[in-house]
């Protein structure tokens, strides 16, 4: 695997692969890589002839200082599972390479979607997601982005920057790998004790029980048996919510058809994690 950490070598590798004709992948990635990233990058791997992984810990999206501090960085094992998932390059660049002296970037206009769930509770992230995401696009020019379903509200965001820049390469949009009890795996998740640990499969069991509990008219109660369920569990709770997996409106009135899909954001002590089910 190619390790590029500048730039300029990343753009003067891609440029040779575009004479070449040759079908990119891009998994970007903050790193302490587990089972869902690789499985982007296994999807990558079999649809395009290279596989372009970054690792970059995104100092801009982060509204809370001490989740950036804390955020776990564990290079030479991701290296080591890149090798082994058979990733062609990793781009590791610093902050300084990404956002090098005098680089602007517009305001993303991302409306809606940034006033409500993630939005709301991290001021300013999204704006940070999208610089970073828009900066790695303009230097990778995948054929094929790899985005996690985990991260529902995200895939939207990146989804309205791309469209609001004119970004044109696909988004491949992958299921949420979980582990054994069910639980979404996270890089965050490293940081939880083994109580937290044991606590956090609780979220899951939430997302289960308000599929469950899905019926058309009022979900208001639903909503409020979620969240108290968790807080009773030791959790500070964001939101345990139903919205139209198409455009994220919030439903607290459900029609009966409009597709829905349940986010959860909740806190175990610091760590905040997040998750959701998409309901065909
Ligand atoms: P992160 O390193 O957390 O920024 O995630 C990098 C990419 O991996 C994002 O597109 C995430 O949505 C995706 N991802 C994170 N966790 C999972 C998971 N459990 N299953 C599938 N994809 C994931």
């Amino acid at each position: 695997m190619l390790i590029i950490k500048t730039t300029g070598l990343l753009s003067d590798f891609i440029e040779k692969q575009e004479e070449i004709g040759l079908s990119i992948g891009f998994v970007p990635t903050m790193g302490a890589l587990h089972a869902g990233h690789i499985s982007l990058i296994t999807q990558s791997k079999s649809a395009n002839d290279l596989t372009v992984c970054s690792v970059f810990v995104n100092p801009t999206q982060f509204n809370n200082k001490d989740d950036f501090n804390k955020y776990p960085i564990t290079i030479e094992a991701d290296i080591d599972k890149l090798e082994a998932a058979g990733c062609d390059v990793l781009f590791l660049p610093s902050v300084d390479e990404i956002y090098p002296p005098g680089i602007e970037f517009p305001l993303y206009e991302l409306g809606y979607l940034e006033t409500i769930l993630e939005g709301k509770y991290r001021p300013g992230h999204y704006q940070g997601v999208c610089k970073v995401v828009d900066r790695l696009l303009s230097l990778v020019k995948p054929t094929i982005l790899y985005l996690g379903q985990k991260d529902y509200q995200q895939c939207m965001v990146i989804k309205k920057m791309m469209e609001l820049r004119n970004i044109h390469a696909a988004v491949h949009i992958s299921e949420t790998i979980r582990e054994k009890d069910g639980l979404a795996m996270s890089s965050r998740n490293t940081r939880l004790s083994k109580a937290e640990r044991e606590q956090a499969v609780k979220i899951y069991e939430t997302l289960t029980f308000m599929k469950a509990e899905l019926k058309k008219g009022s979900l208001t109660e639903t909503e409020q048996k979620a969240t108290d369920f968790l807080t009773a569990n030791g959790f500070k709770v964001d939101y345990a919510s139903y919205a139209n997996a198409n455009t994220l409106e919030l439903i607290s009135n459900w029609n009966g058809t409009t597709p829905i899909v349940i986010l959860i954001a909740a806190y175990l002590d610091e760590v905040r994690l997040i998750d959701n089910f998409v309901l065909n």
